[in-house]
């Protein structure tokens, strides 16, 4: 068994602690680079970054998004960022810290579509801040991002791309739209499911993995409700369950989900989560039935079981009782079909044949072929 797991430097985790932004900030530099979602100005504190804000980022985050924010840092002769906002705003600020030091530009760096160039020179210190429950971006390591005028999307990744702060208060969610709780929700359950049947698993990320499935199984239906949306125990739940998916996705790597959601999200104006929302059950559908068939044997299958018994809090429940019991879930919070984003049957041999290509594929439990890939995704459409 051989394994490594690393972090954020330091996770300032509870209700209340956007207060200290501004103390923890004052360690790492003086001039910040605030990078900020454009719909983050929910809250006072959050509110007084939106003001001092040099880039706000609308929609997904693009190569274009990251130059502008690199050519401002260095304009402004700033020396740390500070990213505040959901896994959009977090990842454009994370590569606009690992960027500004270095020369060349951000396609250099970029794999599958770049030169997949190394950073030469350490990235700049950052605090990332989420206010969604859902990316676990404050404790990745790579910055996922898109070229409109490509139609790609891909990751900007280095060890050393780990925010230095990574401050997550559980109050910036309690004002979330429903919509964004359950995609983002069901995007990070994605992120402790894919990790837990990954080919990376460590005992590490297995820990976080069971204890976030249920902290979202029993939460995400009380957050995405009218009646508890406001509830701080659930927002809690969310937001650690977020914490978690991104330390398990970080050192365990993804699956298939995610494999799908780089092409989708490249050729479709469909947010991340949404996408990972769409796919989940239907992915872990057609992992199992690919296990089944060829790997009757392989470890998945029972961790796919233990995944399903802690969803559906019944130890007797079999692998494809989980598959089912995300359906249910997703079907009971509304969640979209990709159909919605527009994403039709025509289009499903360019993006299954991307899919297979992305990186977030080589953790995936089983090899699935193109065909099992158009047909998972069909049923997602
Ligand atoms: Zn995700």
């Amino acid at each position: 068994m051989t394994w490594e797991f690393a972090t954020a430097g330091r996770i300032v985790f509870g209700a209340g602690v956007r207060h200290q932004l501004s103390d923890l900030a004052a360690d790492l530099g003086t001039r910040p680079l605030v990078v900020v979602g454009a719909h983050v100005a929910r809250n006072a504190t959050v509110r007084a970054a939106f003001e001092a804000a040099r880039i706000i980022v609308h929609g997904e985050p693009t190569l274009a998004a990251v130059r502008e924010g690199v050519a401002t840092y260095r304009r402004d002769a700033c020396d740390m960022v500070v990213a505040i906002g959901g896994g959009s705003a977090l990842d454009t600020g994370k590569a606009i810290a690992a960027l500004a030091p270095n020369s060349g530009d951000p396609l250099d760096y970029l794999e599958v579509i770049g030169r997949g160039r190394q950073l030469e020179t350490t990235p700049a210190p950052c605090i990332a801040m989420p206010t969604t429950a859902g990316s676990g971006s404050e404790v990745t390591r790579n910055a996922v991002l898109g070229s409109p005028e490509h139609g790609v999307k891909a990751s900007l990744r280095h060890a050393r791309m780990l925010p230095r702060i990574a401050l997550i208060d559980p109050e910036l969610t309690l004002t979330l739209p429903i919509d964004v709780t359950v995609t983002t929700g069901l995007d990070a359950l994605t992120q402790l499911i894919e990790p837990y049947v990954s080919r990376r698993a460590s005992p590490l990320t297995d820990a976080l993995c069971l204890d976030g499935i249920g902290r979202i199984a029993r939460s995400l239906p009380v957050a995405a409700s009218a009646e508890g949306a406001s509830s701080l125990d659930a927002r809690t739940d969310m937001s650690v369950a977020s914490l978690f998916g991104g330390l398990a996705l970080a050192n365990a790597g993804l699956g298939v989900v995610h494999g799908f959601a780089a092409p989708i999200g490249a050729m479709f104006p469909a947010p991340h989560a949404a996408v990972c929302a769409a796919l989940l059950p239907h992915g872990v559908a057609a992992n199992l039935r690919a296990l089944r068939a060829r790997a009757p044997n392989d470890p998945a299958i029972a961790r796919y079981a233990q995944v399903a018994a802690v969803l559906t809090n019944d130890a007797s429940a079999t692998a494809e009782d989980g598959a089912d019991a995300l359906l249910q879930l997703c079907r009971r919070l509304g969640v979209p079909r990709l159909a919605t984003f527009g994403v039709r049957g025509e289009h499903l041999d360019e993006i299954c044949r991307r899919a297979q290509q992305a990186s977030s594929m080589k953790a995936n439990p089983v090899v699935l072929s193109q065909d099992e890939l158009k047909k998972l995704a069909m049923t997602a459409i």
